[in-house]
């Protein structure tokens, strides 16, 4: 079966104090627009995401039960221009604090448009958390929106640049248009579940 096909929502949190307990944790950061809830989508093999996307308003964590103990958690997604300051350096705080902090979280999903990859803020949730030891793995998505070439030479690019800084991080090409990249995700994130 696949990993997340019985991924279901169980709730959202505004604050770090009303984290639910787990066992593990597999966090998705990325861009506003990256394409995050898509992957998601795309990984559980249906529609998961309830929670209407408005941009700085509805800034939520949101918990994913995957097994008994087990959660997806998707971040809010960062880089959103309109967003107040006061609330941005709320939910930058907010997010460093759960990256550097939190203990059963045992790998990031880093979701990133492979047009457009390691923006000063992707770097900055890559600095908070690789720290911590723990894998880092990075889904350039809307691969489809690349040629063949431009898509080869932009995955060695980020590859090479995330590998000179260390074992714990892997990068791949993924479209949830196409459905590319599902099975190649699936092991890496099943194998930080012990699966
Ligand atoms: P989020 O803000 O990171 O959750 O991004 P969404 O998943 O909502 O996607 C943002 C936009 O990109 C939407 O219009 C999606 O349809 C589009 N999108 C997401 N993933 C892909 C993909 O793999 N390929 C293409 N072509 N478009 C995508």
């Amino acid at each position: 079966m696949a990993l997340f096909s019985r991924l279901q929502y169980e709730k959202s949190v505004h604050d770090l104090s009303e984290l639910p307990t787990s066992r593990q944790e597999i966090a998705f950061a990325g861009r506003s627009n990256a394409g995050k809830s898509s992957a998601i989508n795309t990984l559980a093999g249906r529609k998961t995401a309830f929670v209407s996307k408005i941009p700085g308003r509805t800034q939520l964590i949101n918990f994913f039960r995957i097994e008994e103990g087990q959660y997806l958690v998707d971040l809010p997604g960062y880089g959103y221009a309109r967003v107040p300051e006061a609330v941005r350096r709320h939910w930058q705080a907010t997010l460093a604090r759960y990256l550097e902090t939190r203990a059963s979280l045992v790998g990031l999903v880093l979701i990133m448009d492979a047009r457009h990859p390691l923006t000063p803020l992707d770097r900055q949730m890559i600095a908070w958390f690789a720290p911590s030891g723990r894998p880092i793995h990075c889904l350039l998505t809307k691969a489809d929106k690349l040629s063949r070439g431009q898509a080869t030479r932009t995955l060695h690019k980020v590859w090479q640049e995330l590998a000179a800084q260390g074992p714990a991080f892997s990068v791949q090409l993924f479209s949830s248009l196409k459905k590319q990249g599902v099975a190649e995700a699936e092991a890496v994130l099943a194998g930080w579940l012990g699966r």
